[in-house]
């Protein structure tokens, strides 16, 4: 039984944690667990303990002494850096993983694989998509998004890569820069996106102006906890597999901490079922999902779930709570504008507040038009904007325009952050 054996391993690595001086006190008083009501007894981790113990701050999370290694930092992009460190074995492992899922997604040797992720400041897209490039037998591009939009973008013109990998906010832009020349790419057959989810709207976007016919995410990856999920062919939008062997995936009610019933949406916990020397053991990610409990055509018995968004990227407006998606799909029916764009949200005195949506677009001084467009549309989408509107709530309430690439992206992971709340609770 899959089950019986992920337990089994899954308590080996608790039992390992507990070299660790701060899983030895974590998990003071617990015993061993053998059977899956025992499990989850174990407490979550969460970000902020990764955080708050982070090397090189301390080495309290580590099971042994520090070598043989490699350092990765998640970058931070919701809220603050953690740094995990890996053994070389355990890194290769994931190289090994993250290959696989690649080549699952038809990638050959006649394929040339361009590598646009960010290089740097410990953040490990580019060498990890480097390793597994180099483990699938196709021709590397080792390009970069460091060098700018406007070098990647000539260098993907003169080299005629057939897949593309990079973030979903750098292949946005590429496709609004291929809209502007109105010239989709040759031969490039595949987009392969990782680091942010990405949404229908941005696909077909990317699908339209880059001439790309498949989008497909690389895997389900994360900074801390590696690759959690792979799809198949017969995987649908935003569906993974598990990786039965390599990391153990809960949901959970995100109050109750309790297990999620069928088609029920809860948080994501990760155990990696590899880690020995930095271990990650019931981790609160932040992302949300159900599970989708029927076979799949692809035959795997590996375990199926749809993601459901990140946990707490909906806001307060009035009385409700909006998604960030709700505002992507009005941004997606103003044809002239990108669909990179944030939301800043602002208090002012007399229980009022600013609303403001900076989206990137093409020569913005052209397009007053289609900013007072959003507008509208955005209240016809979101009708607590409408009612905000009507009862005089918002002092300001405004679409701005900014040239293509200068909305700030955060400089290690290339992301931009879709809200700034500047509100106090
Ligand atoms: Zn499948």
């Amino acid at each position: 039984m899959i089950e019986d054996n992920q337990l089994e391993r899954a308590a080996e690595i608790f039992q390992t944690a507990r070299k660790a001086p701060y899983y030895r006190q974590k998990y003071s008083g617990l015993g061993v667990p053998s059977s899956w009501d025992e499990w989850r007894r174990i407490p979550v981790l969460e970000r902020t303990e990764l955080y708050d113990n982070t090397y090189p701050r301390t080495t309290t999370m580590f099971t042994g002494a520090l070598e043989d290694s490699i350092v990765s930092s998640t970058g931070g992009s919701s809220g603050v850096a953690r740094t995990i460190v890996l053994r070389q074995n355990e890194w290769n492992d994931f190289c090994q993983k993250q290959a696989e899922a690649f080549m699952r997604l038809g990638v050959s040797k006649d394929d040339i694989v361009a590598n646009m992720f960010v290089a740097g400041h410990l953040w490990p897209s580019f060498i990890g998509a480097h390793e597994m490039i180099m483990r699938s037998s196709c021709v590397h591009l080792p390009i970069s998004a460091n060098i700018g939009i406007d070098e990647a973008y000539r260098l993907c013109r003169e080299y005629k890569p057939t897949v593309i990998l990079s973030l979903p906010t750098f292949f946005v832009l590429m496709a609004d820069i291929a809209k502007k020349d109105n010239k989709p790419f040759d031969g490039l057959r595949m987009a392969c996106y990782a680091g942010e989810q990405m949404s229908r709207e941005a696909e077909a976007h990317v699908r339209k102006w880059l001439g790309v016919k498949e989008i497909k995410p690389l895997a389900y990856t994360s900074g801390d906890c590696g690759i959690m999920g792979y799809q198949c062919a017969d995987c649908g939008f935003g569906e993974y597999h598990t990786l039965t062997d390599f990391q153990l995936i809960e949901i959970v009610n995100p109050v109750t901490l309790e297990p999620v019933g069928p088609g029920e949406t809860g948080e994501i916990l990760v155990t990696s079922l590899r880690r020995e020397f930095h271990p990650i053991i019931r981790y609160r990610i932040g992302d949300l999902a159900s599970w989708i409990d029927r076979p799949c055509a692809c035959g795997s018995a590996d375990r199926k779930y749809r993601l459901a968004g990140r946990a707490g990227e909906d806001f307060k407006l009035g009385g409700a709570y909006v998604t960030v998606g709700e505002f992507e799909r009005a941004v997606s029916e103003v044809e002239e504008l990108s669909l990179n764009f944030q939301i800043e949200l602002a208090d002012v005195a007399g229980a009022r507040m600013d609303l403001v949506v900076n989206v990137e677009c093409d020569r913005p001084e052209k397009h007053a038009d289609a900013a007072r467009r959003l507008e509208e549309v955005l209240a016809q989408h979101i009708p607590d904007i409408a009612g905000g509107l009507k009862i005089g709530f918002f002092n300001r309430y405004e679409v701005c325009l900014v040239p293509l690439g200068s909305l700030p992206r955060n400089p290690i992971t290339g992301k931009i952050k879709k809200v700034i709340d500047h509100r106090v609770d």
